[in-house]
């Protein structure tokens, strides 16, 4: 791992030049500020997936009704 002599925060053009938590790219001011970023894009990217999953599933099984129905199957 390479080590990091400053933190990455770049914000909005500010730079920050404290020393990064161990293991990770940020100081402690700046860590959770990114982690609460990307954890809130992933969990919307996760609803949007399920979203879609669940509309696939719907679609194939009304599909399914549709067909069974118009073979005469008493559903
Ligand atoms: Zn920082």
């Amino acid at each position: 791992m390479t080590y990091l002599k400053h933190c990455l925060w770049i914000g909005d053009g500010e730079c920050c030049t404290d020393s990064p938590v161990s293991g990770r790219s940020y100081c402690e001011s700046h860590l959770w500020r990114v982690y609460a970023k990307g954890s809130n894009h992933a969990r919307r990217k996760k609803d949007i997936r399920v979203a879609n999953s669940v509309h696939t599933w719907e679609s194939l099984f009304n599909e399914a009704v549709e067909e069974l129905e118009g073979e005469g199957f008493e559903i």
